[in-house]
């Protein structure tokens, strides 16, 4: 074999290599279901027809609305939050600390926590749980990693932290903004017992989001499910 084709192969060879510890890398970052150390929950399998509902980012004015419509629907929800949206409207964070919800640690910032060191992911995580205290609200914070990304560090601080993260597995508004009649839809055709439903309802162009809540809410008690909170459904998992 001549030198240059044997370079030529060693080059494709390392090439190939590379893609596949990139590909994989990207796998694993983007993951709902798996992350190398700590406890990871997508849902939680169990026979009884619960769902959690759950709210990404802010509070913005619009966690108002949320909570006014949850409230009339008597249904308790999680509101995974930003500590930096959380300083801007503490008004809202005891809105929905003071109506019984959930709060979660979505971080500081909304940053990708990949690829960050270990004082910017202690420091993006407990900003926001000291905000999420101010609100008043006393309960289990759980974390959820800004758009599910998450490698090392990050899953190293939770679990010796003893912190669960929290993912989802029916996200009905999170490929494109549609119609509230469509996110509503697949909500309902996708749950299952022990569901986790992620819902982006904080911002303006998301008035579909909101006007999908209470049709969620109705066809899926039609359907026999209750509406428990994260922590409430984590309480549900088989003993371990
Ligand atoms: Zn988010």
């Amino acid at each position: 074999m001549s030198r240059l084709r044997r370079g030529l192969i060693t080059a494709t060879v390392l090439l190939v290599s590379l893609a596949l510890v990139l590909l994989g890398t990207n796998t694993l970052m983007n993951s709902r279901t798996f992350q190398l150390t700590g406890e990871i929950v997508h849902r939680v399998d169990t026979d009884d027809r619960v769902v959690a509902l759950t709210f990404d980012d802010g509070p913005t004015e619009h966690a108002e609305e949320v909570v006014r419509t949850l409230d009339g629907l008597g249904v308790r929800a999680t509101f995974y939050v930003t500590g930096r949206e959380l300083e801007e409207n503490p008004r809202m964070g005891a809105l929905i600390a003071e109506a019984g919800h959930e709060l979660g640690n979505h971080t500081y910032s909304h940053q990708r926590m990949v690829f960050r060191s270990a004082d910017f992911t202690t420091s993006e995580i407990e900003r926001t749980d000291a905000a999420i205290r101010e609100t008043g609200y006393s309960g289990e914070i759980t974390f959820r990693p800004p758009n599910g990304k998450k490698l090392y560090i990050l899953p190293s601080y939770l679990a010796e932290h003893d912190r669960t993260t929290v993912t989802w597995d029916v996200e009905p508004d999170s490929a494109e903004v549609s119609d509230a009649g469509t996110i509503a839809e697949a909500t309902v055709r996708q749950v299952r017992p022990g569901s986790i439903v992620l819902l982006h309802p904080m911002y303006d162009a998301r008035t579909p989001t909101r006007d999908a809540l209470s049709s969620i809410v109705e066809s899926l008690t039609a359907d026999g499910y209750r509406f428990v909170t994260v922590s409430e459904l984590l309480a549900l998992r088989p003993s371990r």
